[in-house]
């Protein structure tokens, strides 16, 4: 049987394709998990340009190679398609590298915290803005927040915001309190709460982005110029995880909006993006655009303004995810939803008419359960083929939502290095045994014939598709715990999640996502078959080399 896929004839459209042309690179000797259902494994492809120009068996490689041809023997090493991150933050962790880091580890203590903050003031010099990020109180030695108190001891001269590892926190210091106006007569802002102590003082903590807006609209943004060389760095994180593709979730959630636009224009411009990017703008941001009259399909391959982010709720381990039962830790609480369902209702509404996709962010039950009666609403009112909304996190979801999102094309993104990351937490903190077994169901999801994605969420953990394939199959929580056994999926789904459906989710599963002839050649070699070892030794998989559109952007040393 021919396994020989070429596409000499139909590709005529591809601006890269030329009859005539005959630079082909051939890549032999591979075990090629092509996650094209029509031809699933071959040994060997073909590059032309910048897509894939034949898949097959060596034997029908090496006579397509002609003699100008670049031969690249992979001995035996396993390729996939490049991996498409459906959920992180490239631009928010390019951030953080300007920023002090105050994750756990490398911090272990509020004191460590301090000595980094303060290191950071005594290099930029009074006065100037100290941020840093990553905080994560139910990790450090004390198990408590910052307080103003503490970041006023390590910093006094300077203005200090530190952001806490969720991104639904953060912690300000008496000058950067100051600034901003806070005291003990300030309103509270609708969707946030600047927290008081019993005499009304402001502690410093700020939940939610509407209160921690009110100081970070005082914080100088940061110039194009920085944000551009630190994308530069991030880029290179992603390609050593093999990632080709990666949404940019919450272009806006910062005041660096539009310098992101910028920066990622400008590095496409320079010819120094090498990432292919689908933009997730956070709704104020959006509506900016659209009032500008931005059409929302503007860009290259490599950089597309793709849906519009909505918030519902917070996180569970910051206790702001809207359960339907109360927290286990703190019985009386459940969470908040952040719009009310009407006020969701409409913005749902909004974009769905208007044939733009929408991303809301729900971990809770709670908070899916608001986002899927707006989502079914608008969908009734205006229906729509093919909208395919996204549900972001989704941690909590039930059979019946699944069923339900089946019916109406939603795609969740699920967060599954939770299981890792929170799960002994979920289990003895926040939700109890049974909630936490059903965290990120995804055997639930595979059985209701649900596509969804996979995510890292970085910063809030590291990006590496082949650690949150491995948390998926294996569910084993940081202490070895195997949380809600039914829920593991197999390697094949996973990996699934991270290409095919990652393509599908920003609506490219005609251009990437799969090896196949006429698809964008983005393709990592890893070390081994992620398909085929041992399931809890996917972690341990290495990636060798990352190629982005034919043009390799790593190789391991
Ligand atoms: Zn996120």
């Amino acid at each position: 049987m021919s396994g020989l896929h070429h596409g000499r004839r139909e590709r005529g459209r591809c601006g890269s394709w030329r009859e005539t042309v005959r630079v082909v690179d051939v890549f032999l000797n591979a075990e090629v998990a092509t996650m094209n259902n029509a031809l699933p494994s071959a040994q060997a492809f073909a590059v032309l340009g910048d897509r894939f120009a034949a898949v097959g068996s060596n034997e029908e490689l090496r006579r397509w190679a002609k003699r100008e041809s670049k031969v690249v023997d992979l001995g035996g090493r396993t390729v996939v398609p490049g991996f498409i991150e459906s959920h992180s933050h490239p631009s928010l962790y390019a951030l953080t590298l300007l920023q002090a880091d105050c994750r756990t580890p490398p911090c272990r203590t509020v004191a460590e915290v301090k000595e980094r903050l303060k290191a950071m003031a005594e290099a930029l010099g009074a006065g100037r803005w100290v941020r840093g990020w990553g905080y994560d109180d139910t990790l450090i030695a004390e198990r408590r927040h910052l307080k103003r108190t503490d970041l006023d001891d390590a910093v006094p001269a300077n203005p200090v915001l530190v952001s806490h590892v969720s991104g639904h926190l953060a912690y300000a210091n008496s000058l950067a309190l100051a600034i901003a106006g806070i005291g003990s007569g300030t309103p509270q802002p609708l969707g946030g709460e600047i927290q008081r102590d019993e005499q009304g003082v402001p502690t410093g903590l700020l939940k939610e982005h509407a209160a921690q807006e009110l100081v970070l609209e005082h914080i100088p943004p940061y110039s194009t110029s920085e944000l551009k060389d630190a994308l530069r760095r991030t880029m290179s994180v992603y390609h050593h995880a093999g990632i080709t593709s990666s949404h940019d979730a919450a272009v806006g959630y910062f005041r660096e909006g539009r310098q992101v636009f910028q920066a990622y224009g400008e590095l496409e411009e320079e010819g120094g993006l090498d990432l292919r990017i689908y933009l997730n703008v956070v709704e104020e941001l959006y509506r900016d655009l659209q009032n500008r009259g931005t059409d929302t399909r503007f860009g290259s391959g490599l950089f597309r303004l793709g849906c519009v982010k909505l918030f519902q709720d917070g996180s569970i381990q910051t206790l702001t995810a809207a359960l339907e039962e109360p927290y286990q830790n703190a019985p009386g609480r459940r969470g908040d939803l952040i719009h009310t369902q009407e006020a969701l209702d409409e913005l749902v509404e909004h974009y769905h008419s208007r044939g733009i996709q929408v991303a809301v962010h729900a971990n809770g039950d709670r908070a899916i359960e608001s986002t899927l009666r707006a989502l079914e609403r608008a969908q009734r009112l205006h229906p729509r083929d093919n909208a395919r909304h996204l549900i972001i996190h989704c941690q909590l979801a039930s059979r019946d939502q699944i069923r339900r999102m089946k019916r109406l094309g939603v795609i969740p993104s699920f967060f599954v290095n939770h299981v890792y990351y929170w799960g002994d937490r979920h289990v003895a903190l926040f939700l109890g045994p049974e909630r936490a077994a059903c965290i990120d169901p995804l055997g639930t999801a595979v059985e209701e014939g649900l596509i969804f994605t996979l995510h890292s969420d970085l910063p809030v953990t590291p990006v590496a598709p082949l650690f949150s394939m491995h948390c998926a199959v294996n569910r084993r929580t940081r202490e070895g715990m195997v949380l809600g056994p039914g829920e593991r999926i197999s390697p094949v789904e996973a990996l699934r999640a991270y290409t095919v459906h990652g393509a599908y989710c920003s609506f490219e599963e005609h251009t990437k996502g799969s090896i196949e002839v006429g698809k964008a050649a983005d393709f990592a070699v890893l070390s081994e078959n992620p398909l085929r070892v041992a399931p809890e030794r996917i972690r341990e998989i290495k990636v060798l080399r990352t190629v982005l559109g034919g043009r390799t952007v790593y190789e391991a040393g």
